[in-house]
């Protein structure tokens, strides 16, 4: 038997309604009721639509004010204690102040959702009294069924996945901290089940990282509880990213179903499968549409590893089913009018996706012959793809195939460059220097805006461009800065300016994804070979160049962060994508040098995030993404000196991957951790140039000369006088100029005097 659901669904809204519904409230131009009322309206619509489409079993809880793990965090009362809430009902007020910061107090952190780039609020136990404040799931469910006489799955982030997600216990008081949450999702899933609800789904993506004994001990201990305390609930327990650890364990946890991914973690899933067969008394529901990427599946494919998976597990019941939710996914092509016809054709977003799963379960089921033509035209579509000459590119194919090992190794070792560029270069002790953006003014937003919409010439733009330019190199100037910038003012996004102007990458218009919060972002696509046709940003450096004696760094994004911020064509390996955009920014690289360029910054701020989620597999990974880097770097001479900069480092597993690069500097963001840092540093030494953010850019706060000099002369505690630069955290475009001014004085006037120290 089939039945075709989901796990999750976007919820943004086609016209990204959602995040104009969020920050219409947060600007007092929606009262509260008439904001809850417009999310519930988007709420239901979407629960419509995939009814509409014939999805058997649909799913709520997947929608959020802000973040489902603060949604949970919420319900549960865990509301940091600086907060001041006094019990009952949390007001929006106090939610969105957690999510955001309010008067009174700062918000929680944010961090990266697994291998994902959505971000969710952490959340923070300080031993609070935890208690439900209010069953959301328990209203959300009741809403559907009022709407459309269903009985929908509620889905909440599991118990275990939301304990280690949590930050602020330590070994003694997690058990205090387990033993305040597990009554609480017993009290909601109780609630759940007396209201009707027949199956919960309980998100336990962090099964699928690296789990050591104790920790297979605690989930069979968290889960026996739940068992014990709500017989009468079905419990469907959801994996997803990856392969299930501990799938032997685990598979026996007294739960009634249990989800599993066939895309990210086929072959290890399949493989245990095999192994150890799935539990007879279980449904299992199988992830087969991949809900990380944009790519119409192959539906013959799609059915031949449903037939395989029933076979292998002989589960009882087989749930069809994305690999994870769909809100890391677009919601529709449909208003896609702008793409070519062979590339839309070959894609699916989220209602695409929610009607392959539809006609999978269609077509297993035996009742629908329009499903087997469905099934060819996938098939056709992928085909034509495939053969479009974008993809067939001979010229990078065999550019790639020669590469060779020299081509990833700079001619001399570091110490040589060092010496060589030191001499050619004559940069002062400390030297100062940004990492690119200077603030997107208002000005400079309309300008492009108004360029973008054809109000404004090419020649006017880019004359405005020039003059932006021109006055910021007199800014830097001025502040004596070392190492000078030309500001990006002409780029928005530091992935779409290179895509733009490269061959293989499309654009949508309204192919919107959450980053954070009501923060989405439209990646690009990547659906063809890479070529680099002209130089990108020759003529902008080398104008800027043109006006200083001082030296401006040629600025470009590397290859890793391209691919890693866009979606990728999966016809061939991501290694291979990386190593298509490294030789094409091998090639600007070169185009910068010969034009006369001498220091050159490839950022690569999303090298981290590409990390899988499982430790053993770091290397593999790590092994292409450096040498990507490598490839689009290592061909410049000895005394061009190459940087890179990278954000929100966690630098204490990271600092042999970052050597490694072999860039000349590297700048990373530390003013919020430079305590960890050093210490890291004084266990693993690092012996290239380094900049070191010296204060956060993220807050228009002007910190003192004394406030940075303090962090500087702290870090030179590890680092040696000659290695080290003296920047900000990152780059400055969001900021406003007065702030960045007085910042910059107050750093370099820090640089001076500690010079005058050594
Ligand atoms: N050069 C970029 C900038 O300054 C780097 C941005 C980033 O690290 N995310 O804006
Ligand atoms: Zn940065």
């Amino acid at each position: 038997m089939y039945t075709s659901t989901n796990i999750g669904y976007p919820y943004i809204g086609e016209e990204r309604e959602w995040k104009k519904a969020l920050e219409a409230f947060w600007r007092n131009d929606l009262t509260e009721g008439a904001f809850q009322a417009k999310l519930k309206d988007i709420r239901l619509a979407r629960i419509d639509k995939q009814l509409k489409q014939g999805i058997d079993f649909v799913t709520i809880g997947d929608f959020t004010l802000y973040d489902r793990v603060l949604d949970t965090a919420v319900m549960f009362g865990l509301i940091p204690k600086r907060f001041e809430w006094l019990g009952g009902k949390v007001n929006l007020q106090t939610y969105y102040g957690i999510a955001r910061g309010s008067k009174e107090a700062v918000a929680s952190e944010m961090t990266k959702w697994f291998n994902t780039n959505y971000h969710y609020i952490v959340p923070e136990y300080e031993g609070q009294l935890l208690q439900i404040t209010e069953n959301t799931l328990l209203a959300d469910f009741l809403e559907a069924k009022e709407a459309f006489n269903i009985k929908a799955k509620p889905t909440i982030i599991g118990p275990y996945t939301f304990f280690k997600l949590t930050k602020g216990y330590d070994k003694l008081s997690q058990v205090e901290y387990l033993l305040a949450l597990l009554p609480l999702y017993v009290q909601v899933i109780q609630e759940l089940v007396e209201a009707g609800a027949s199956w919960i789904q309980l998100e336990e993506p962090a099964f699928v990282t690296t789990l050591d004994e104790a920790e297979v001990k605690l989930i069979h201990e968290i889960y026996s509880q739940l068992a014990i305390a709500v017989p009468q609930a079905k419990l469907l327990l959801q994996t997803y990213f990856d392969s299930m650890s501990a799938y032997e364990s685990l598979i026996t946890l007294p739960v009634q179903g249990i989800g599993l991914d066939f895309i990210h973690g086929h072959s290890a899933n399949m493989e245990a499968l095999r192994q150890f067969g799935f539990p007879q008394d279980k449904i299992l529901a199988a992830g087969i549409i991949n809900g990380r990427d944009i790519w119409r599946a192959n539906l013959a494919e799609v059915c031949s590893t449903v037939k395989a998976i029933e076979q292998l597990s002989q589960a009882k019941e087989l749930w069809l089913q994305p690999s994870c939710s769909l809100q890391h996914v677009p919601i529709t092509v449909e208003h896609e009018i702008k793409l070519e016809p062979v590339l839309k054709n070959a894609l699916a977003f989220a209602d695409e996706k929610v009607a392959e799963i539809v006609e999978v379960t269609k077509y297993l089921q035996g009742q629908d012959d329009a499903s087997k033509h469905k099934i060819s035209d996938s098939m056709k579509a992928i085909e034509a793809l495939k053969n479009h000459p974008i993809r067939n590119n001979q010229t990078i194919q065999q550019m790639i195939q020669n590469v060779s090992i020299e081509d990833f190794e700079r001619h001399s070792d570091f110490h040589t460059r060092q010496r060589m560029q030191q001499q050619a270069l004559q940069l002062p002790l400390f030297p100062t220097t940004t990492i690119g953006s200077f603030p997107q003014s208002e000005a400079v937003k309309r300008t492009r805006n108004a360029w973008r919409k054809k109000q404004l010439s090419n020649e006017a733009y880019e004359a405005f461009l020039a003059e932006e330019t021109k006055r910021w190199i007199g800014i830097q100037e001025e502040l004596d800065l070392d190492v000078l910038v030309h500001g990006e003012f002409e780029r928005t996004d530091m992935v779409e300016y290179f895509g733009e102007k490269l061959t293989g990458f499309a654009f949508t218009e309204k192919a919107w994804v959450v980053s954070y919060g009501s923060r989405c972002v439209k990646p690009p696509i990547i659906y063809g070979d890479v070529v680099w046709e002209a130089p990108i940003t020759v003529r902008e450096t080398v104008y800027a160049q043109s006006l200083t004696k001082r030296f401006v760094k040629g600025m470009l994004t590397g290859p890793v962060t391209i691919l890693n911020w866009s979606f990728v064509r999966d016809d061939i390996s991501r290694k291979a994508v990386a190593y298509q955009i490294a030789l094409a920014l091998r090639q600007e690289v070169e185009a910068l040098e010969a034009a006369g360029i001498a220091i050159i910054q490839v950022d690569e701020p999303a090298l981290r995030e590409g990390l899988p989620l499982r430790k053993e597999q770091w290397g593999a990974y790590l092994e292409w993404a450096v040498n990507a880097f490598k490839l689009a770097t290592a061909s410049v001479k000895d005394i061009t000196q190459i940087h890179t900069h990278m954000c929100y480092c966690e630098f204490n597993d990271f600092i042999e991957p970052i050597s490694a690069l072999d860039a000349d500097v590297i700048s990373i963001e530390t003013s919020r951790s430079h305590g960890e840092l050093i210490s890291s540093l004084q266990v693993n030494p690092y012996s290239k140039g380094i900049g070191l953010g010296v204060y956060d850019i993220h807050s228009p706060r002007v910190p003192s000369e004394d406030e940075m000099l303090g962090i500087m002369k702290d870090s030179l505690q590890v680092l040696s006088s000659n290695q080290f630069w003296v920047n900000p955290d990152c780059g400055l475009k969001t900021r406003r100029e007065p702030e960045t001014v007085a910042a910059l004085a107050n750093m370099v006037a820090a640089a001076k005097t500690l010079r005058q120290h050594v």
